[in-house]
């Protein structure tokens, strides 16, 4: 790249965007603003000429239609389009293109099926809704359509419109244009149409309409992306391909030669050009002239859309390179980019001058973009953030982190919105993730100062210079030893129904009230309004619930004898839409007793789900779940505390547990020091409960003893099963004198031993009784005439941004340490 060329633009700036002066701007796709020069240009024609509105015969009427027709041929020939094969419709901005074509093909007999891309805008995502039929296609689907061996979209009509961006508004990734010619090409019955988003690319590239065969049907775009101003957008049409857009029922204003309606009703269609019959009502004519003046004023300004290409690629690579160079004092990086295209040799085909990114601390916490952006805007640098209109991209393009610890399934997308997360909102950070990105965009007017100032900022504010350690006011780690590892995990996502075993190597995230998704549903009989258990319907334990990340479902099936006519399973999304449940309970909770206290909850209309349930256990009962996060959110006091038999002199540690440093939903207002008063959903107890291995060992050695039947964990229903390290750490019962314990990187406090019921006496695996292990356990674990097994334990969250205080996980396997003191004992 030539130094001496990219000065040369730069100095443009000085002069000619005064308003830039102190500022940095690096918002829009497009980054181009108005110029001085332009502005000077428009008022001076504005000021000595007389335009009309175009429709009538006066001279200034006729001045304003020359005008338009040939700023009109000027558009065509800023993008190398031939008059003879392409015509310019002049819409109000790029959506409006998108619909004109949308009011079209919705209107043909038998509709039209509509394929896009996953990196469309949502003005190109919205046109699904009038689509037969409709799929959001990444790019192996396309490659798989255009060589035959898929089809386009399942349940087809005789029309295809396959819709794609050029470039993506949101991190600037180029989008093949080689697509358009491949699909027409394409040898079948059906008639395919292509419809090219090029809002984004031609803001700093030339768009090439030269090859009428290679070019889109439809081609949308804005003005100001490119110019600055005026704000207007246009829809390019292929000639050949536009009969098609004649099928739209409108007509209006300017569209029309003779409308009858008095009488009949009637209309002729103007039939001399395209633009004609679909332009309604007034043009902006004075915007069109404005456009022929920033066409003027650019081309003496910038020479031409290569130069620009060339200018803020250069400085793109620049601003790339320089994030991504930034590092932490430990050496971790500050940026977390995601336009890709930067580390590829095809770079301009592959990237446009934009850098997405998310920032992290030096413990790998996501820095918020609100606070990003704050900052940004003190120092007056202009940057975008958020989800950027661009659902797919933020959904899946930046999935960086398979196991999900980085960008959201398009499922919880769907619940963070039900939980109060929405586009500028405060909070940006859900469940350890952030909700959008950051990005900066380069246009013709950008300078190597701009991206030397920006790149400066995220160092000066952004960077930790000095190794700072955030745990050293948790747990003492060097105090304690390891000598019990995690054996499983188990949820249960219905109360009182069968457990989900969460897979080895899957991270679970720990909240205030629990492991994640453990009793987030229950069971409510129709009748009592109460929530049904297992203790009087021992079936429950063979309705099965299994959590499908994947789909976003939860999968419930029932692996006892079912009912004639009986569906084996059914789903249930674990997105929390509104519509889902009861019209009578969508403003008011309903409420449901749970071992003695109130809870609200919110219960599923569909009648399939609750004929499922109620056909199983043979009550009249209906499923219901908690609201997400926030409003509504139930609590109760956990009867959770330690026992007589446990060591009275064992004290709460030092610190009091922090609440909401975790992003969840918030714990009540009298919370903080008392863990008795956290959060919990429906589970019976306490957020946690969690058996040892060598307990359950020992209670089977005497159940031996007597020939009874040995108890597997599962009838215990506990969350987490601890087991010895090595053969030689057993240590019976030891749990009870526990205060707290480390797995893997989360503290846990311990709240005291699990009382039991003959609950336990329930095979999770047939629903059958036994009498074990109630009778061993009532021989040799009884204190005061009650009976423990298990302990109860809640998470601690830690103080500082770490990566794990953003989303605290555990998981099979992990390594668990008791503190020294309380194993001398
Ligand atoms: C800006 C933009 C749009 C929307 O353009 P409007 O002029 O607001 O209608 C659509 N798609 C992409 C890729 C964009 O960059």
């Amino acid at each position: 790249m030539d130094e001496g060329y990219n000065s040369n633009v730069s100095t443009f700036r000085k002069t000619e965007y005064p308003m830039l002066q102190d500022a940095v701007y690096l918002d829009h796709a497009g980054t181009t603003l108005y110029s001085k020069s332009l502005m000077e240009r428009f008022m001076v024609d504005m000021m000595s000429n007389l335009y009309g509105n175009p429709h009538s015969a006066s001279p200034s009427s006729q001045l304003s239609t020359n005008r338009i027709e040939d700023t009109r041929l000027k558009v065509l020939q800023f993008f190398k389009a031939d008059p003879d094969e392409f015509d310019v419709v002049f819409v109000a901005n790029a959506t409006a293109g998108i619909k004109l074509v949308m009011e079209a093909f919705r209107e043909l007999e038998g509709g039209f099926s509509y394929g896009y891309h996953k990196d469309a805008h949502t003005s190109i995502v919205g046109v699904r809704e009038t689509a037969v039929a409709s799929r959001c296609l990444d790019d192996g689907d396309v490659e798989r359509w255009l060589s035959g061996r898929e089809s386009f979209v399942e349940g087809s009509s005789a029309t295809h419109l396959f819709a794609y961006p050029a470039q993506s508004n949101l991190d600037g990734r180029r989008v093949p244009l080689s697509w358009i010619e491949r699909a027409r090409c394409l040898e079948s019955s059906v008639a395919t149409y292509s419809l090219l988003d090029a809002s984004a690319f031609v803001s700093t590239s030339q768009l090439d309409l030269s090859n009428a065969q290679a070019a889109p049907d439809f081609t949308v775009l804005s003005f100001y992306k490119i110019f600055g101003f005026p704000d207007l957008g246009a829809l390019i049409v292929r000639k050949d391909s536009g009969a098609i857009l004649q099928q739209r029922r409108y007509f209006g204003g300017g569209t029309v030669d003779i409308v009858l309606s008095v009488k009949e009703q009637w209309h002729a269609l103007k039939q001399q050009s395209l633009h004609e019959t679909l332009e309604d009502g007034t043009v902006s004519f004075h915007n069109i002239m404005a456009l022929d003046a920033a066409m003027a004023v650019h081309r003496e300004l910038f020479v031409s859309m290569e130069r620009i290409s060339k200018h803020t690629s250069f400085l793109a690579q620049r601003l790339y390179n320089g994030l991504a160079s930034l590092r932490h004092a430990n050496s971790e990086p500050v940026c977390v980019i995601h336009s890709e295209g930067f580390a590829s040799k095809r770079i301009h085909d592959m990237q446009g001058p934009i850098v997405a990114f998310n920032v992290r601390n030096s413990h790998g916490a996501w820095v918020s973009n609100t606070e990003f952006e704050r900052l940004a805007s003190v120092k007056n640098i202009h940057i975008r953030s958020g989800g950027l209109c661009n659902p797919g991209g933020v959904a899946t393009s930046l999935n960086l982190e398979a196991n999900t610890l980085f960008f959201h399934q398009p499922w919880e997308i769907k619940r963070n919105f039900s939980a109060g997360f929405r586009c500028g909102v405060e909070t940006d950070i859900y469940a350890g993730k952030p909700t959008g990105i950051l990005r900066a965009s380069l246009g013709a007017m950008s300078t190597e100062d701009d991206v030397e100032t920006f790149v400066s900022f995220v160092r000066e504010f952004y960077t930790e210079v000095e190794a700072y350690n955030p745990n050293v006011d948790s747990f003492v780690a060097s105090q304690s030893s390891v000598n019990l590892l995690v054996e499983s995990l188990t949820v249960y996502p219905i109360k009182s129904c069968g457990g989900f075993n969460v897979p080895p190597e899957t991270p679970w995230e720990v909240k205030p009230e629990g492991l994640a998704w453990d009793r987030e549903w229950c069971l409510i009989s129709k009748g009592t309004g109460q929530a049904l258990n297992q203790k009087r319907h021992p079936r429950m334990a063979l309705i099965r619930p299994s959590l499908d990340f994947r789909q976003g479902l939860l999968r419930v099936s029932y692996g006892g004898q079912l009912p004639v006519a009986s569906s084996r399973e059914i789903v249930i999304p674990l997105s929390e839409n509104p519509a889902l449940y009861s019209p009578s309970t969508n403003n008011k909770f309903i409420s449901s007793r749970v071992c003695g206290d109130t809870v609200v909850a919110q219960t599923y209309a569909k009648k399939e789900i609750n004929d499922f349930f109620t056909r199983i256990l043979g009550v009249p009962c209906a499923l219901a779940r908690f609201p997400a996060g926030g409003s509504g959110f139930s609590t109760r006091h956990s009867k959770a505390h330690m026992q007589k038999h446990q060591r009275q002199k064992r004290t709460m540690p030092k610190e009091s547990p922090v609440t909401g440093a975790c992003p969840s939903p918030p714990t009540p207002p009298d919370s903080d020091s008392e863990v008795q008063k956290r959060p919990i959903l429906l589970s019976n107890e306490s957020p946690i409960l969690a058996i040892s291995r060598s307990s359950l060992n020992a209670l089977n050695e005497m159940i031996a003893k007597t020939g009874g039947k040995p108890a597997v964990a599962s009838v215990f229903r506990a969350n987490v099963v601890l087991a010895p390290a090595s053969a030689g750490d057993e240590q019976p019962y030891s749990e009870d004198h526990w205060t707290s314990i480390q797995i893997g990187q989360q503290i846990f406090q311990m709240l005291g031993s699990c009382r039991r019921c003959h609950m336990i006496c329930i095979s999770q695996d047939t629903a059958e009784k036994d009498e074990e292990p109630f009778v061993t356990l009532a021989k040799t674990r009884r204190f005061d005439s009650k009976i423990f097994f298990g302990s109860h334990m809640c998470h601690i969250p830690l103080k500082t941004g770490t990566r794990e205080s953003q989303c605290p996980t555990i998981k099979v396997g992990d390594l668990v340490k008791i503190d020294e003191k309380d194993k001398d004992s």
